[in-house]
């Protein structure tokens, strides 16, 4: 039988969030191999840089021994052919993020023919949550806590105050 061993989890993670620590673990418990792979996309502003971004998240996976952190200026169908039998991983919480991710499964398989997507559903408890949401609320000094893990929040408050 065919084992697919390494999930691809591409994403901005600016910052990464309880939602996407959670699809983390997930997919760290179906594949042997997680790697979370921060896009690089000129077109969106973000709070935090690449490396800032790939510092946030390895210190929240430390506890996993299957997770890591890479970063790619690219196209992710391309980058996934570093990989053998890897997949794409990605996380869905509501309709309104069906109609863009399966349009770009659509457009990575047609550039990788052997790539598939696969869909996690968002736990119950994040599917409100996004990075957006949690940059909004640092803005205000709202308490983080049930948002983004304990070891990040200095960093998003701080980041957050920084640009007001
Ligand atoms: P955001 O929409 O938070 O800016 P990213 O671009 O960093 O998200 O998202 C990377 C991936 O994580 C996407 O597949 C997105 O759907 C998923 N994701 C984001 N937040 C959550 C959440 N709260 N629960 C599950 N999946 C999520």
């Amino acid at each position: 039988m065919k084992t697919m061993k390494t999930a691809i989890y591409p994403g901005s993670f600016d910052p990464i969030t309880f939602g996407h620590l959670d699809i983390i673990r997930r997919a760290a418990d179906i594949f042997d191999k997680v790697v979370v792979c921060v896009m690089i996309n000129s077109e969106k502003k973000t709070m935090f840089t690449i490396e800032e971004r790939m510092d946030l998240i390895s210190r929240v996976i430390g506890d996993f021994p299957n997770v890591e952190v890479d970063t790619w200026n690219g196209l992710l169908a391309e980058y996934a052919m570093n990989y053998q039998d890897a997949v794409i991983i990605k996380g869905l919480r509501a309709i309104s993020d069906f109609e863009s991710e399966f349009q770009m499964a659509i457009i990575n398989k047609k550039i990788n023919p052997y790539l598939e997507t696969l869909f996690l559903s968002a736990s119950e408890q994040y599917t409100y949550l996004s990075s957006s949401a949690v940059k909004e609320m640092a803005k205000y000094g709202a308490d983080l806590s049930e948002f983004v893990p304990e070891e990040i929040i200095d960093d998003v408050i701080r980041k957050s105050q920084m640009r007001r």
